[in-house]
């Protein structure tokens, strides 16, 4: 079977196309057949080596799958059903889905929602799945469309793009925040209403700003996040679960206690069964199809390698799947 294969050792941090057996996967009770995989931000990590990303070697990468069980010893899961599988440390400590074959355990696994393909599932992957756990938390604490704007930064990467589709069809106006103006036209169609310049955010702000954001959707992190917080309007809501600026956050308790802001963390990684299963429910209903499919590439496992520091780059644009099988 090929898979990607992670190595470190005298020779230093190497990634590579490479061929596995079965009987090299790892520990499970569910032994899949994977249909396709995906290329988030901690994959591209994990392949460049950018960040200590995986924790065991060799490893194959890959934090999502979409495939069809071929065997399993768990009460929920027979051979042939349909499974997704996003996190849960897999692709950093456990074998992961840039591979044709993956052996996980079926409490890491919910069904395949009966709206979606494989790949589009895998188009949506952990980005997306994050991306509407995001839209959720806003739901959760009242964000809605009446407010006002709300702000999705990173937003012609994974979690952004898919943020701002979920977002406009559900009637929030959104202003997308790029490094990219070129990308205008692409998050325009998506359904942002404006794209302001990131660089706007990125530098040391006040700790209070005019109040603008009824909510917002951040991947960045460090100054963006701290100016985004203070540019809230009052009540507001800010999920927040991406450190592409960086993993600091050099900001003031002054929005929180002068105007009731909220900071809602969001982690998909070890997020509860329920939820999971809650949240792809709402892609299936809330993410328009067509814009899915403009939101993203296919690419094979070796196009996989070339594509990772372009991600690590903020080149990347939308969604990537991984044929494994090509
Ligand atoms: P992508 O690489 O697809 O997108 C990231 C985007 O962030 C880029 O396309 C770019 O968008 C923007 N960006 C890059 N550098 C900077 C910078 N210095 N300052 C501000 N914005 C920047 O990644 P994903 O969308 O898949 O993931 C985004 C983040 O969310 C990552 O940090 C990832 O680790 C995190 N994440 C966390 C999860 C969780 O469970 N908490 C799950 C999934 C992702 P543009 O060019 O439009 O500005």
């Amino acid at each position: 079977m090929q898979a990607l294969l992670i190595n470190k050792d005298a020779a230093g941090y190497t990634a590579q196309l490479g061929q596995i057996k079965e009987a090299q996967l790892p520990q499970g009770d569910v032994l899949i057949k994977v249909d396709y995989s995906t290329l988030n931000y901690k994959d591209s990590l994990a392949i460049t080596g950018a960040s200590p990303v995986v924790r065991s070697f060799p490893m194959v990468p890959g934090i999502d799958l979409a495939g069809t069980v071929e065997k399993s010893d768990h009460a929920d899961f027979k051979a042939g059903d349909k499974v997704v599988l996003n996190g849960f440390g897999v692709g950093e400590g456990h074998w992961g889905g840039l591979a044709q074959m993956a052996r996980v355990k079926g409490d890491w696994l919910v069904p395949l929602p009966s709206a979606f393909t494989s790949k589009q599932a895998m188009a949506i992957g952990t980005a997306g799945y994050t991306a509407m756990l995001c839209v959720m938390a806003l739901e959760q604490h009242g964000v809605t469309p009446d407010k006002g704007e709300v702000l999705v930064t990173g937003a012609a990467g994974g979690v952004g793009s898919v943020a701002i589709s979920l977002l406009a069809k559900l009637g929030y106006t959104v202003v997308a925040s790029s490094g990219r103006v070129e990308e205008t036209d692409y998050l325009m169609s998506l359904g942002a209403s404006k794209v302001m310049d990131r660089n706007e955010l990125s530098e040391k702000g006040r700790p209070l700003a005019k109040e603008r954001w009824a909510g917002a959707i951040d991947v960045a992190g460090s100054h963006t996040l701290a100016n985004i917080c203070a540019s809230m309007k009052y009540g507001g809501t800010v999920a927040a679960c991406g450190l592409a600026q960086g993993y600091d956050l050099p900001a003031t308790v002054m929005p929180f206690i002068l105007r009731g802001v909220i900071l809602a963390g969001v982690d998909s990684v070890y997020r509860p069964k329920a939820d999971r299963v809650a949240a792809w429910a709402r892609l299936a209903k809330d993410l328009n199809p067509t814009q899915l499919d403009a939101m993203m590439t296919e690419i094979t496992l070796s196009q996989a390698l070339d594509t990772a520091q372009g991600q690590i780059d903020g080149r990347t644009r939308g969604r990537f799947v991984v044929n494994v099988n090509a």
